[in-house]
C-alpha cells in the first residue's frame, strides 16, 4: 500500500532521510523506533506529503504522491494522521470535531456523517461525551477523539507520530487499546512510538531508524530478542 524507494530528504546540510526504502502492505502494522532526531517524524510527514522529499519515490496505493491540488487533498483523506498533540478545535464539540473533515473537506451530508461519527465515538469509548468540548476531556480521551476524527475520513492507512507521548501514564493504556483493536481489525498502520509493549504485541514489523537511515527491520519477536546492529542493541539497552 505504501512504498518508499530510496527516499532522501535534507534540511539544509542535514541529511534527515538517507536512502530510506520501506514498504508497508495492506493490513500491516509497522512500528518505527529510534533515537530522537533520527528522522521518524519526517518519515511520517513525508508519507502524506506534509514534508516534500528531495530524492527517491513514495507511492501510495500504486500512485506516486501528488505534489498539490485535488489529488493531494485526496491523499490526505486516504492517509489519516494522529499526532502527539491532539489538535482538536477548542470551540467545537467533540462530535463537531469528528464531523468536520467529512462535511467540510468531502462535502458529505451531515446526517450520514453524524451517524458515522457517533458510532466511531462509541467505538473509541466516548460516545457519551459527544456534546462536550475538548477542554472538558482528559488527554487520553482527547487522543481517542483524534483517532475517531481520523477514522471519520475512512482512511486506507493511519500514521501515528508518538500518539501517547504527551499523555499522563495512566492514560496511555486506553489509547493503546484503541490502536491495538484497530490493528487487529486490519487497519494499515505506521506507528512511531516508544511503547515497546505495543510494538511487541501489535506490530507485524519493527523498523529501527538512526541518523536518517533505516538500520534494520524485523518482526518484533526477532528484533527484540536478537537486534543485529550495534546501534539497535545500544538503543534497546537504554530504553528497556
Ligand atoms: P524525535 O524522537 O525527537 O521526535 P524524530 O526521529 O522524529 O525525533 P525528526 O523530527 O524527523 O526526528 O527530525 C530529524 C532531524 O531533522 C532532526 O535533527 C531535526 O532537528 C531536523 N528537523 C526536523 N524538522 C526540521 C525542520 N523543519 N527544519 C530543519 N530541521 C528539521
Ligand atoms: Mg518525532
Amino acid at each position: 500500500l505504501i512504498v518508499l524507494d530510496k527516499v532522501n530528504k535534507w534540511f539544509g546540510p542535514l541529511h534527515v532521510l538517507n536512502d530510506v526504502s520501506l514498504s508497508v502492505a495492506k493490513g500491516e502494522v509497522v512500528v518505527v523506533i529510534g533515537p530522537s532526531g533520527s528522522g521518524k517524524s519526517t518519515l511520517c510527514r513525508a508519507i502524506n506529503r506534509l514534508e516534500p522529499i528531495n530524492d527517491g519515490t513514495i507511492t501510495f496505493d500504486g500512485r506516486p504522491l501528488p505534489a498539490e491540488g485535488r489529488s493531494l487533498a485526496r491523499l490526505r483523506s486516504e492517509v489519516g494522521m494522529v499526532f502527539q498533540s491532539f489538535n482538536l478545535f477548542a470551540h467545537k464539540t467533540i462530535l463537531q470535531n469528528v464531523m468536520l473533515g467529512p462535511t467540510k473537506v468531502r462535502k458529505e451530508k451531515p446526517a450520514a456523517v453524524r451517524d458515522r461519527a457517533m458510532s466511531l465515538l462509541d467505538r473509541v469509548g466516548i460516545g457519551n461525551q459527544a456534546e462536550k468540548y475538548p477542554a472538558q476531556l482528559s488527554g487520553g480521551q482527547q487522543q481517542r477523539v483524534a483517532i475517531a476524527r481520523a477514522l471519520a475520513m475512512q482512511p486506507k492507512a493511519l500514521l501515528f507520530d508518538e500518539p501517547t507521548s504527551a499523555l499522563d501514564p495512566e492514560m496511555v493504556g486506553e489509547v493503546l487499546d484503541v490502536m491495538t483493536s484497530l490493528a487487529k481489525e486490519g487497519m494499515t498502520m505506521v506507528v512511531v512510538t516508544h511503547e515497546m509493549g505495543f510494538a511487541r504485541h501489535a506490530a507485524n514489523r519493527v523498523v529501527f531508524m538512526a541518523d536518517g537511515q533505516l538500520v534494520e527491520q524485523a518482526p518484533p519477536a526477532e528484533f527484540f530478542a536478537n537486534p543485529k546492529s550495534d546501534r539497535a542493541k545500544d538503543f534497546l539497552s537504554k530504553i528497556l
